[in-house]
Order: structure tokens, then sequence, then C-alpha cells
């Protein structure tokens, strides 16, 4: 019975994609038929193997119910020896020997950790997102890594949120982009070859719309909301082929994601015709019981199934209810067969079948992990995601002629630094400080440390040499911000600001030397409230957190040798207040209030603007950018036409630079109301100083297409807005009418 004998030689997806689904389904349909009811439910079930770094921690219950075939799929088991070993459990000791699938939460890097995803959305840079996806899978599927859990392709608007820190910010089209851009890197051009790995798109769906920013909280949204905003970035993931989805969870409208019909059933597999499988999030069936959804696990795990999901992750309810289940009539072993077989064919599309080992290759893990290579990349990037969000009189760049204080509980950190899911990643051997990425630009002695404060605490005994250092330095360097695990899984905050003694010591520092510049570089994962920091200041760099390279990429803008480049994928607020807050909102039926919360009836605050401190897509230079000349091709276009708008963008400063040319477009009027601005398109451009270029975009009927009262995705003739920018900051002036 051994599940050889139904192997062939794979062919290329991109070629023959039609025929190779085919042979599969064939495949897989042969080795159904030998398959027990017991060994198709095995399939659809997740275990942990356990956080360790030195190996794998196998419960002997684990490998008794891999040797049963009992278990498809393994979590948090990484490294080729701790793989090798299960994966020859599963071949050689199981009845048919079938394969596992090696998941892992390869989120923003593996072992070179890159910034973080939202950071890495800062960067607008689609190509340097696919790469740094490909490197973290050629990585992970060194050491033995079939499929990671990425990308989270949920939009995030609520800056209390911790998981924020994991997406790619408040837009729905650059979210999509990026989706697409992880899933192209990490799945490659075939996943045939050994060094792809299945993405993931999760959570599916509503997660970053948690009520009150409190992580797992519940979702109630309206169709509008679903369908125009959280839906998008999804359905782009299944556009570029992801082959698997992770449930949320939250409850979507009363309902739990796990427990969803209408996403997973009438949404991702009837509307959108998902062929891949789906897996729960981590013990989320048995939370369908503490939601109130289910009376017990049983009946959680018929509620599941019966939704649409595959694969049941730790909660270990596939395994010791669904057989019975089926034996009481109460769930069809039809939707067995179709779990499993979306699963198995997962396993034939990576080659698991043609050879289980091909993931465990000692020689190509020495080589693969940390290449020279790759950490050059992770600090190209770190460079390009850092945003400028505040340069008065040229604060920055730094020259190297001068005397730097370096104060701050970040200089010399190398564990936040990666920030969160860096655990495959070292924390403190690889990893390198913005101090040592400093020391590369400027001798020791001219480099004065002081880290006069902690993160959190209210501690304020330091500051006294942190003043005496910035009194004898020429400039103010203050690496400062969150601990890497105030964001993330279960980070909520209800205060955004910069923890514990961080900002009094701006203050004093300040206060004791009023006419240096003070640098301020940033490492969070989530928008700050930055309005008192703004006032303190000269320049501030927002880093998040940079990732394994990330002291020499900060290093490298800091100090000129990469402009930076960088625009905010999400709306920094001047106070909690005004959240959420984000660009692309609604007018209300008030006139757009000037920003004085003294005039009466408008829809505003009393006591603060309505206006954001930093606006979506806003993110400064080293050079200053003029746009002028802008084109529409035709004032009126019909629905079968292409519009192109165009514009000239000039490189007015004393730095060659990237600049983010944004497309955004209004749709006046809807059958539901529309945004006031929404982001169409983007193109990052490099221009020489005193160089121009015209940069233009193709608008068609598709790119103003909406889900509408109709609940169908079309669009409405009508009058729209139009303009070319560096941010979202700005009044439209043109506009087109669409007939
Ligand atoms: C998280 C997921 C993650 C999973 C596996 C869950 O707690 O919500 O995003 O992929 O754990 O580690």
């Amino acid at each position: 019975f051994a599940v050889t004998t139904f192997s062939c030689k794979t062919e290329s997806k991109n070629t023959v994609h039609h025929s190779e689904e085919t042979a599969y389904d064939a495949k897989v349909d042969s080795l159904m038929s030998l398959m027990t009811l017991k060994e198709k439910i095995g399939q659809t079930v997740m275990y942990s193997g356990g956080w360790s770094v030195t190996g794998p921690v196998i419960s002997s219950n684990n490998k008794k119910f891999i040797k049963e075939g009992s278990v498809g799929a393994m979590l948090n088991v990484y490294s080729v020896k701790g793989t090798k070993d299960l994966q020859k459990m599963a071949v050689e000791d199981t009845r048919l020997g079938i394969p596992l699938l090696f998941g892992y939460d390869v989120i923003h890097g593996f072992k070179t950790i890159f910034p973080i995803n939202l950071g890495l959305a800062a960067s607008f840079d689609l190509e340097d997102i696919e790469k740094g996806s490909r490197i973290a899978a050629e990585e992970a599927s060194a050491e033995g890594i079939h499929w990671t859990f990425a990308p989270m392709v949920d939009i995030g608007r609520d800056p209390r949120w911790g998981r924020i820190s994991e997406g790619a910010g408040e837009d729905v089209y650059l979210g999509s982009e990026i989706a697409k851009a992880y899933v192209r890197g990490f799945q490659g051009e075939d996943l045939s070859k050994h060094n792809t790995i299945l993405a993931c798109a999760k959570h599916f769906v509503g997660y970053g719309a948690a009520q009150a920013g409190r992580d797992y909280h519940t979702v109630n949204m309206g169709m509008d909301e679903l369908r125009n905003t959280y839906l998008p970035p999804f359905e782009a993931a299944v556009e570029e082929g992801v082959e698997t989805f992770m449930t949320a969870f939250n409850e979507v409208n009363g309902v739990p994601a796990t427990g969803n019909k209408f996403l997973y059933r009438d949404i991702l597999r009837d509307e959108w015709g998902f062929n891949g499988f789906v897996v729960t999030d981590y013990t989320a069936i048995n939370e369908l019981v503490m939601h109130g959804y289910a009376k017990d696990r049983k009946h959680a795990t018929e509620l599941a199934i019966k939704a649409g999901i595959d694969q049941d992750m730790m909660s270990s309810a596939n395994r010791e209810f669904l057989e019975e289940l089926v034996n009481e009539g109460k769930v069809d072993e039809a939707l067995i067969d179709d779990a499993c077989r979306r699963i198995l064919l997962a396993k034939y599309k990576l080659g698991l079948f043609d050879d289980p080992y091909r993931y465990c290759d000692e020689q190509r893990e020495k080589e693969t992990i940390y290449k020279p290579e790759y950490l050059e990349a992770a600090r190209k990037s770190a460079a390009m995601c850092s945003v400028l969000l505040k340069n008065d009189d040229k604060a920055l760049p730094l020259n190297n002629n001068q005397t730097i204080a370096l104060i701050g509980p970040l200089v010399k950190d190398k564990e936040n630094i990666l920030g969160n899911w860096g655990a495959a990643g070292d924390r403190t051997g690889k990893a390198i400080s913005v101090h040592q990425g400093i020391q590369e630009y400027l001798n020791d002695s001219k480099i004065i440390f002081a880290k006069g404060c902690e993160i959190e605490g209210d501690d304020t005994s330091e500051f006294g040499k942190a003043i005496s250092a910035a009194r004898k330095a020429d400039k103010v360097v203050m690496v400062m911000g969150e601990d890497y695990d105030m964001s993330g899984e279960a980070a909520s905050r209800t205060n955004i600001n910069l923890p514990g003694s961080q900002t009094e010591l701006i203050k004093a520092i300040r206060k004791a030397v009023p006419n240096k510049k003070i640098i301020l570089v940033l490492m969070n994962g989530r928008p700050l409230d930055l309005s008192e920091e703004d006032t303190l200041a000269d320049a501030i760099l927002e880093t998040w957190f940079p990732g394994t390279s990330g002291g020499h990429g900060v290093a490298d803008v800091i100090f000129g040798a990469y402009n930076p480049s960088g625009k905010l994928p999400l709306t920094f607020p001047r106070t909690l207040g005004q959240v959420p807050i984000y660009y692309n909102m609604k007018n209300t039926g008030r006139p757009i209030p000037p920003d004085n919360p003294h005039e009466d009836y408008k829809s505003h605050y009393l006591d603060a603007p309505n206006t954001p401190l930093y606006p979506f897509g806003h993110g400064l230079s080293y050079t200053t950018f003029d746009y002028s000349d802008v084109k529409l091709s035709s004032k009126t276009i019909g629905f079968s036409d292409t519009l192109t708008a165009s514009a000239t963008i000039t490189n007015t400063g004393d730095y060659d630079g990237h600049e983010v040319v944004q497309l955004y477009i209004h749709d006046k009027v809807g059958s539901l109301t529309r945004p006031v601005k929404e982001l169409k398109g983007f193109k990052k451009i490099f221009l020489k100083k005193g160089e121009s270029k015209t940069v233009s975009f193709d608008v068609t009927v598709e790119d103003l297409k909406y889900y509408n009262a109709n609940n169908t995705f079309d669009v409405e003739p009508g009058e729209f807005e139009i303009a070319i920018k560096g941010s979202s900051d700005f009044d439209f002036k043109q506009s087109f009418i669409l007939q």
C-alpha cells in the first residue's frame, strides 16, 4: 500500500496548469479509494510540535496519532532533523505512508528577519516584498517547512489592535496588491520545486475590526464594509492562486468565523471558486463553545466541517468527534472526502508523494540560512521601509564629522529589533543594532552612548547621564519605541503613546539642549500618538521593527546612503480619541468642517481637529518632489474606454531619490456612498536631482467597480474626481465623467 505507487513526475504549474490539476485529481482519487474514514479524517488534523529552537517537543500521544495515520499536518516543527524524524514516522510507520505537511508562521522572514509586515507595506515596493518572501521561503523550506501561515491580509484601522503590526495597514488597494506579492513570493512560480511553500491568507475575515481594538473581540459589520473593505485583499490572494486560508478567531455578525458557512461556502468557494483548503486558527473549533455558538466540542466540530473548514489546528476536535458524527448521520461523509481531497491535493502539488524528504536536506539547510545576500536584502528592506515623518531644517541626514549622542533603550537592542514572530530568527546573535549600524559610519570617538531609560517603567534615574551626553554632542539621536511584544497577538493597548518615561526623557533633553537637533528614531508595531514628540524632535524617522539587518538599514538612512522613500500605509492620529481614523473614510451629511473645533453643527470634536497628525501616504525624502502638469487623456469616457492620467514629477532638491507616486479617485455619487478618496494605483520612481519624469496611470471601469447596493461588483456612471499626488493629504481639483 505504499503511496509512492501513485507518484508520477510533476509538471510546471504555469505551463500545464489544467492538465496538471487533472493528473493530481486522479492520483488523489486513487489514493482516497484506499483510505478508511478514519484515515481521511486524519488528514484534517493538525497538531503542534511545541516551541523549541533545539528541536520539536513531540508528545508521545502525538507520535501515536501520527503512526495511526490520524494526523495530516504539524505546526511549529522546524529544522531538517525535526521534520525528517516525524516525516519518517508518517511515511514508514503508517498503513498508507501519506507524508505530513509541516506548517509554520513564516511571517516577515524565517531566519533572516525582514522588517515587520506593517513596515514592509511602508515601502510600497511590491518587488521588494515578493523578494523578501521568496527569501523567507528559501530559508524555511530548507528547514523542512512546506507551508507558511502568511500573509495576514486583514485590513487594520485601529492602532490599539496589536496585530495591526502583521498586516499591510488600512488601505484596500495597497493591501490587495501586497497580498498578491506575498503569495507570489512564498509560492514561487512552481510549487513542485523544493524551495517553494504554500501560502495562507488569514484571518478570514474581519479580524482587524475587533471592537475597541481588543484582540479576538466581536465584529459587526454591514455588507458595504465587508464587501468593499475587508474581503478584497482575500479575494486578491485567491486570484493570485493562494493555496490555503485560515479562519479568524472572531465572530462576524453573530456567527464565529470558524463556523461561518456564508464566508467559507458561499463566498470563498462558490463565489470565488477557491480550490485550496481552509485551516482553522489555533484551537478555533473549540472556541465555538466559548463564543456561545456550539453547545459542546462535538457540536462545534459539526458546525465547522459544515461551514467548510477543512483542517483542524489544535482543537483535537476532528480526531475526536468526526467519525462519530458521520456514524450518527449528522455529518455527510462527502464533506470529509472534500476536505481530505483538498489537503491531499496540496501535498501532491508540493511533490511530497514523489519525495517526502525533499524539504529535508542538511546540505541545503547549511547553505541557505543567513546567506550574505539575504542579510543584504534585509538591510535594503529596512532602509526602504523607514518613513521620515518629520525633518525640520534638514536635521537629517547626518554627516560623519560631528559628535552624536546616541540615547535611548533601543540603541543597542538586538532583540526587539526583530519584531514579533521572529522566533525562528536568532534574537541576539545575528541582529545588528542601530548602534552597530552607526559604528559603520561614525568613529567610536564620536559616539556618546547613554541608555537614559527603559522602554517601560517610570524610572528616571539615568536621565542625568543622557542629558550630559546630549550636552557634549553636536546632535542627539534617540532610539525609542515599544517592546516587540507590545504588538502582535493578544497585545492590544488602550493608549498608544511611547511607553514608560521615554517622552519625559525627550522633554528633559530638549530642555537641556534647546538649540541642538534632536532626531527621534522609532521602533514600534502600530501607529503611535506622536503629537508631543512632534513638537519636541526636529526629525522623526519611523523604522517599525526593522529586522536582522535593521541597524545597518536604519544607519544607511540616517547618514544619507539611502534617501528615505517609505510612505505611511496607515494614518497616525493626533490622539487615540480620533480612532478609527483613516484616509478613505466617508463624508457625513454635514459640510466638511474646517479644522476649527468651535464651528457649530459640524461633524467634529470639540477638543481636537478631524485631521490626523500624519496621513496615509505621507513620508518625506531628503529631496523634494514637485508635481505638475497633471493631465487627463479625456474629460469623458465610455464603459470600454481607458482614461490615461499623467503628471510630471520633478526632483527639485539636492539628493537623488525615490518617490511613491499615488493615484487617487473619488466616486462622487453611488448607490452606496463611496469613500472620499481611494488609492487606485501607485508607482515608485527614481529621480536624480533636477530630473523630471512623466508618470501615467491607465484607468478603466475595472478600477471604478465596487460592491453596490445590489451587492453586485459593478461600476456606476457619473463623475469621478482624480488626482496624482505624493500623499493622501490634498483636495481634488480634476474630474472626469463616465457615461
Ligand atoms: C494566530 C495565527 C497563527 C497561529 C499558528 C494563532 O494564534 O492567530 O495567526 O498562524 O496561531 O501559530
